[in-house]
């Protein structure tokens, strides 16, 4: 469970501690879940491929007809003065953007409503180290969300139930199937193995461009490892040696069984293997400031 460290967290061009942050119940975001918003993990206090997460918002912005209210260079600033007194371990930074507070309450939105701009950052535990090592389990369910995955919305009810469903069936991600395709997880994108051949879904409305997953694609072309961007098939998943998922918070998680059924072998496999040594690797530049 996350709890917020920092003394203060970022609203609307101020910061001030996280019990004075106070935004008005006619928020949007609060009365129809109408913003986006980002997690960016913060590595010995340096972000993790910012201008990407910067990118994204303002894709997800776009798509919702908004403006970014800062510029890169502005939200650099923020999140790193959030950071600055929070080094000693690694961090992530939640930021938040909705279109702010109407009159009354329309579905249809005025022109020139004040965005809600807000950003916190809070400790972030590394990925459970056993659970990497054994593996996760996941279970499949039907993707009962909207059409518009690749926005990242605030509005995440069928994420929610989803990854409760998961929970509640003991095991760690619910991977999404719609139409007889696996295009990702409730909170994460999903890679396959089958005969050392890395598969994951191309970019589409129906799932959100991963950060993690694009730096997983550039790890794996830059190091000559067979990938491809194809659909997967609830078939291929269900015959494939090794199955991944990723996020910024779970980083490359092997999942070993699925729907019960061990994953190949039930153990993680090399190709995982190889990417979790270059996804280390690149943490560990990031860490001594070598990489962006
Ligand atoms: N898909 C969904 C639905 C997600 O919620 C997330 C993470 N929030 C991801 C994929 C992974 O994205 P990222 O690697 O940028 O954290």
């Amino acid at each position: 469970m996350m709890s917020i460290a920092t003394d203060d967290v970022y609203l609307n061009g101020d910061y001030l501690p996280l019990s004075q942050a106070k935004i008005s119940v006619l928020d949007r975001g609060f009365l129809f879940g109408d913003g986006v918003y980002e997690v960016i993990p913060a590595y010995a206090g340096r972000l993790f491929r910012l201008e990407q997460h910067l990118s994204r918002l303002d894709r997800s912005l776009d798509a919702i007809l908004m403006q970014n209210p800062l510029s890169h260079d502005e939200w650099e600033r923020a999140l790193n003065r959030l950071l600055q007194n929070n080094q000693d371990q690694d961090y992530a930074v939640y930021l938040q953007i909705t279109r702010g507070a109407a009159q009354g309450r329309d579905h249809s939105f005025p022109p020139d409503l004040k965005p809600t701009t807000f950003a916190m950052a809070y400790p972030a535990s590394q990925p459970d180290a056993e659970l990497i090592a054994r593996g996760g389990s996941a279970i499949t369910l039907p993707d009962i969300r909207w059409h518009l995955c690749h926005i990242k919305a605030i509005t995440l009810l069928g994420n929610v139930l989803l990854r409760q469903q998961a929970f509640a069936d003991g095991a760690v991600e619910a991977i999404l199937i719609r139409d007889g395709y696996a295009y990702e997880g409730s909170t994460s994108n999903i890679f396959v193995v089958r005969d050392g051949r890395l598969t994951t879904p191309p970019d589409s409305d129906l799932l959100l461009p991963g950060v993690t997953r694009d730096l997983v694609i550039e790890l794996a072309e830059a190091n000559n490892l067979s990938l491809i961007l194809a659909p997967i098939t609830e078939r291929e998943l269900s015959m494939a040696d090794e199955i991944w998922l990723t996020s910024s918070t779970k980083e490359v998680l092997p999942i070993t069984r699925l729907n019960d059924e061990p994953v190949g072998a039930g153990v993680h496999g090399p190709v995982w293997q190889r990417i979790q040594d270059l996804f280390r690797h690149y943490k560990e530049q990031l860490r001594a400031g070598q990489v962006a």
